[in-house]
């Protein structure tokens, strides 16, 4: 499969990695467009949220909490951030393996 996110959680292609468990990856987005900017991925390649089954609703659920470990890691917390999740194309989503967006510090985006 030729999914670049899924190239990096198997390390072959390096990323700003802030966060790693069994079931999900965090890494620094390679074009920020705040001064914090992380995306949190699940490591099983599910296209979007639109292709997420009833399976997945755990694993759907740790994404934000892990956003949320790594807002408090990053001490974006308190002032607030922003949680974002594109679907398809109509949705500007551009890479096709599910990633949550972590964006703070900052409040023009
Ligand atoms: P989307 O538009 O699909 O919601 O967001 C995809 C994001 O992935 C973009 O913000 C883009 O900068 C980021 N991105 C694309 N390719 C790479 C990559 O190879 N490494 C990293 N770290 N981020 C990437
Ligand atoms: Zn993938």
């Amino acid at each position: 499969m030729n999914c670049i996110f899924c190239k990096i959680i198997k390390k072959e292609i390096p990323a700003g990695i802030v966060f790693e468990n069994k079931d999900i990856i965090a890494f620094k987005d390679v074009n920020p467009i705040a001064p914090v900017h992380v995306l949190v991925i699940p490591k099983k390649h599910i296209i979007s949220v639109a292709d997420a089954s009833d399976d997945d609703v755990l694993l759907m659920g740790k994404l934000i909490m892990v956003a949320k470990k790594i807002a408090e890691d990053l001490k974006i917390s308190n002032k607030g951030y922003k949680l974002l999740v594109r679907v398809g194309k109509g949705g500007g989503q551009e890479v096709g393996h599910l990633h949550l967006h972590l964006l703070g510090g900052a409040y023009n985006v």
